[in-house]
């Protein structure tokens, strides 16, 4: 009797921890909003799934013009090219946001634990934050994910 009452609270637990875990995986997946109807699979890829566009294919690794970078989806300006910088990596990379442009996430995946930030208008995925030394922090950006709007003149 003993031993069927802790298998009962055991499975009680187990019951207990999913209810909490899977709702807010679910939860979490239903705050992406995809706004844009025209991005493609692989944005979406991107942006829903976290997937990661092959390293030096975006050609916003040669945007070298003074301007900002929009969310792709929504439209939300994220950063401003004074904060871009060549970092050698085959993905356009900052070293800061604009401010309240993202939101972040640790991420778990590929057994390492990275911080994973995504647009704080729209919900969409975009890239993954690091720390390389020196305080400085690099934002490590899939440019699928990204509109460049150059700065006009007027
Ligand atoms: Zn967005």
């Amino acid at each position: 009797m003993k031993h069927l009452r802790r298998n009962f609270f055991k499975l009680i637990g187990v019951s207990f921890l999913s209810t909490i875990l899977l709702p807010y995986k679910f939860l979490y997946s239903v705050t992406k909003k995809i706004i844009n109807p025209d991005l493609t699979e692989k944005q979406k890829d991107i942006m829903l799934n976290e997937a990661t566009e092959r390293p030096y294919s975006s050609p916003l690794n040669h945007e070298k013009r003074k301007g900002f970078f929009h969310c792709a989806n929504c439209g939300a300006k994220l950063f401003s090219s004074d904060a871009k910088f060549d970092s050698g990596t085959g993905w356009p990379s900052f070293t800061e946001s604009l401010p309240g442009a993202f939101k972040t996430k640790i991420d778990y995946s590929l057994g390492m634990k990275r911080i994973e930030y995504h647009c704080a208008n729209c919900g969409v995925h975009h890239g993954h934050v690091f720390a390389d030394g020196l305080q400085k922090k690099r934002f490590c950006s899939n440019g699928l994910c990204l509109i460049f709007k150059p700065e006009t003149n007027l």
